[in-house]
């Protein structure tokens, strides 16, 4: 059939499974130890479940009003209030089936054929693919390791007549690093000066270890009228099978952003959309324990790896604790390293490499998601000690 395969769009053609999915498929398929795909394998908040079974029972399981329940877009407003001294209008926000459908939705909505869109690298892997489906041409600007700094004056050299568009991930996944104030600023001033939208994928807003409050680039000077900024009830609840997300943007850029929303999956499970708007106007207290187990995971993570000799990156942010290979004195590099630490060590990874496009990308550095019991983050310790003893 080659004159059907022709057919295929040549951006999905080159495509293969996302890593994520990949190294799941692998665990799954070998009985490893899958600390590869971000996901909490750590009991539910109960009070979100209770919430979920009550609105299927009791609430409404047809259509939602497209934009999301009017009662869910007003609680991620309060919640933004509240914790972030942002103010949002409910009108301003589009709730949709997880972030990456929000990604999907902002590029429509903002990238035109021919537009160049900077993405920093590393970068979430649905960006790249995102931009160039809708005509647009991604402008990589790398992060080096270990503190993955936003390189200003290199940003500012990447920006062309034809830039039209910044997306940022803060905090950032994989690295688990946060843009500090003066980053932010500088990104801010530079948007405004080269009349960029910013795309702020923000999912890990409130997955920090640093007792920082997340601000957000749309905070700053000039960035409100400019900015869509996305979350996730999947990352801040640690219920990422829900797909409940949402994106805000002002004026006609947030109305853009619904209609393109409109026609992808024109609204999500409102069983779910009730639960999150409950769960975001609970006490602050629930998300504090849930923090600070994911906290004590963590550090828990990351003694375990440093006692096995394992050089652990600094890390303030996200489920994930980056290592490097090189420092470990591990002499693989990440994609092998993972391939094979899956099969011979029984432990699932990514290879921090996958979410680079272009070079330079480091090519020593794994991820490791910490959101898991107690035993089981011991057990991948104690094989990846013994995978390292074996190959050093
Ligand atoms: N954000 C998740 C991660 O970084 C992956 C999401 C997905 O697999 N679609 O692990």
């Amino acid at each position: 059939m080659p004159g059907l395969m022709m057919r295929i769009n040549l951006i999905y053609a080159a495509l293969e499974r996302t890593v994520f999915d990949r190294m799941s498929g692998l665990a799954r398929e070998t009985g490893a130890i899958n600390l590869g795909q971000g996901y909490p394998d750590t009991p539910p908040p109960e009070p979100l479940i209770e919430a979920a079974a009550r609105a299927l029972r009791d609430r409404s399981n047809q259509y939602p009003p497209g934009a999301g329940l009017p009662q869910l877009r007003e609680a991620i407003c309060g919640y933004y209030a509240r914790r972030q001294e942002l103010s949002l209008d409910p009108d301003q926000v589009t709730v949709t089936s997880g972030a990456t459908e929000a990604i999907a939705a902002a590029v429509l909505a903002l990238v035109s054929p021919g537009d160049e869109v900077i993405l920093f690298q590393p970068a979430y892997d649905a960006y790249a693919p995102m931009v160039r489906r809708a005509g647009g041409v991604p402008v990589s600007v790398p992060l080096a390791p270990p503190e993955f700094a936003y390189p200003l004056e290199m940003l500012e050299r990447a920006i062309t007549s034809r830039t039209r568009v910044l997306m940022l991930n803060d905090p950032l996944n994989p690295a688990g690093t946060v843009a500090s104030e003066a980053e932010l600023a500088g990104l801010a001033r530079l948007c405004v000066a080269h009349d960029l939208v910013a795309i702020c994928d923000e999912v890990w807003e409130d997955v920090r270890f640093d007792r920082i409050a997340h601000r957000s680039l749309m905070a700053f000077p000039g960035m409100s009228a400019r900015s869509v900024k996305i979350g996730s009830a999947g990352k801040i609840f640690g219920l990422t099978g829900w797909k409940i997300g949402w994106m805000a943007g002002a004026g006609a850029i947030g109305t853009a952003l619904a209609r393109a929303h409109q026609f992808l999956t024109f609204a999500s499970a409102p069983p779910l959309q009730w639960a999150v708007a409950e769960g975001l106007a609970m006490p602050d207290a629930m998300l504090d324990a849930q923090r600070a187990g994911w906290a004590s995971a963590r550090s828990r993570l990351q003694a375990g790896l440093e006692s096995a000799g394992f050089a652990v990156l600094p890390n303030a942010a996200t489920w994930f604790l980056c290592v490097d290979l090189a420092q470990s004195g591990i002499a693989m590099d990440d994609a092998t390293f993972a391939e094979r630490a899956v099969r011979e060590a029984g432990v699932a990874t990514i290879p921090v490499s996958a979410l680079y496009e272009t070079s330079p990308r480091p090519t020593s550095i794994v991820r490791l998601c910490f959101t898991k019991p107690d035993a089981v983050l011991d057990e991948a310790v104690a094989r990846l000690a013994a995978f390292r003893a074996g190959s050093t």
